[in-house]
C-alpha cells in the first residue's frame, strides 16, 4: 500500500492539490521581493564543480551574490577556504552540505544550511557517505562496460582530480566521449535508474542525515524534489515523513527546476508547512542548469527559510 503513513486529512487534501490550491496561491498578492542575491545551494571542486571554494565565491561576487551556500556532496572540506574567501569580498557565506541518501530505494539529496562542520558524528557520517562513493563509481563502470562503453572508471576520475568521485564525472566522461551533447541528455540516457551506468548503492538513512544536520544545528532541506522520479503519493509520503524527522524546507526554486516547478513546490511547501529554499546549485560553466545570480524571485504564499536567520536578515535590508 503505497500511502501508509500519510493521514486521512492529507488524503483529502490529495485532490484539492492540484485544483483548490492553485487558485489559492495565485491570488496571493503577497509577492516576496527580489531575492536574487541569495543562492543556497553551489559546489566547488571538494566535490565536482568545477571552481576551487575560493574561486566559486569571488564567482558568486562578480555576479551580485551577497549570500551563498556552499554545499559540497558529503564533504565539508571546502568551507574553510570559501570562508577566508567571502570575508575578503564582503559575501555572507552560509556553512552548507548536500549529503546523499537512500530512501525506498532511491537516491535523494538532503542539503544541511548553517551546520557545524566539525560536529563529529556529521564528520563521521560523511566519511563514510565518501567511502562508499569508490565502490559505486566501480559498479557504475562496470555496468558501463556492460554497455560497451570501456574505461569510464579511469576517465571520470581524471575529472575528479581534486574533490570525490560522482555521477558528474562520470557525464563529464561520457559527453568528452560523445555519448551525448550535454548533461540534461547524459543524465536522461544513463547514470539513472533502468539507463547503463546505474549503481544501485546505499547511501546515508534520511533519518540519519537529518540528525547530523539538525543536531549540529543547521536547517535540513530537501534538495530539487523536481528531480526525483517518484510519483504523487510517494512525494507526498516523503514530504510527511521528512517534516516528521524534523526537516524544515524544500527547494522551490532551484537551477533544475522548471516554472511550472516553482509553482507546484511552492504549493507542497504551503501544504505541508515547510519552509521555501532557493539555490542554483551551480557546479560551473558547462556544467550548470543555471548561472548564478540569476533566480528568480520565490512564488507567493512561500515563506524563506532564510526568514529567521538574523544575519540574512541584515543582507535583505541593505539589498
Ligand atoms: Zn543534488
Ligand atoms: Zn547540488
Amino acid at each position: 500500500m503505497l500511502l501508509i503513513g500519510l493521514t486521512a486529512e492529507h488524503l483529502a487534501m490529495l485532490d484539492a492539490w492540484y485544483f483548490a490550491m492553485i487558485p489559492a496561491l495565485s491570488q496571493d498578492s503577497t509577492a516576496l521581493t527580489n531575492y536574487s542575491h541569495i543562492d543556497l545551494h553551489s559546489h566547488s571542486n571538494v566535490s565536482d564543480g568545477l571552481l576551487t571554494p575560493a574561486e566559486l565565491v569571488q564567482h558568486a561576487a562578480a555576479h551580485g551574490l551577497k549570500v551563498l551556500a556552499l554545499t559540497d556532496h558529503d564533504d565539508v572540506a571546502g568551507l574553510d577556504e570559501a570562508r577566508q574567501a567571502a570575508d575578503a569580498c564582503g559575501l555572507q557565506l552560509i556553512n552548507g552540505v548536500e549529503i546523499s541518501v537512500t530512501w525506498r530505494r532511491r537516491t535523494l539529496h538532503i542539503v544541511g544550511l548553517g551546520i557545524d562542520p566539525e560536529y563529529p558524528p556529521l564528520v563521521e557520517g560523511l566519511r563514510q557517505i565518501r567511502a562508499g562513493r569508490r565502490t559505486r563509481a566501480e559498479g557504475m563502470a562496470a555496468s558501463l562496460q556492460k554497455a560497451g562503453i570501456e574505461g569510464s572508471l579511469e576517465g571520470a576520475y581524471r575529472y575528479a582530480r581534486k574533490g570525490i568521485i560522482s555521477r558528474t564525472h562520470f557525464a563529464r566522461f561520457l559527453i568528452e566521449q560523445g555519448y551525448a551533447s550535454e548533461m540534461r541528455k547524459v543524465f536522461k540516457r544513463y547514470l539513472v535508474k533502468g539507463k547503463p551506468g546505474y549503481f544501485e548503492h546505499h547511501w546515508a538513512s534520511l533519518e540519519d542525515a537529518l540528525s547530523w544536520i539538525i543536531n549540529s544545528g543547521g536547517t535540513a532541506v530537501i534538495a530539487h524534489p523536481g528531480r526525483y522520479d517518484m510519483g504523487r503519493p510517494s512525494m507526498l509520503e516523503l514530504m510527511e515523513e521528512f517534516r516528521a524527522l524534523g526537516g524544515k524546507a524544500i527547494e522551490v526554486v532551484t537551477g533544475s527546476h522548471t516554472e511550472a516547478q516553482y509553482q507546484e513546490f511552492a504549493r507542497l511547501a504551503k501544504m505541508f508547512g515547510l519552509q521555501a529554499s532557493q539555490g542554483s546549485d551551480y557546479h560551473g560553466q558547462g556544467l550548470s542548469y543555471m548561472e548564478m545570480g540569476r533566480l528568480p524571485s520565490l512564488p507567493a504564499g512561500c515563506v524563506p527559510v532564510w526568514q529567521n536567520w538574523p544575519a540574512l536578515a541584515a543582507a535583505q535590508e541593505q539589498n
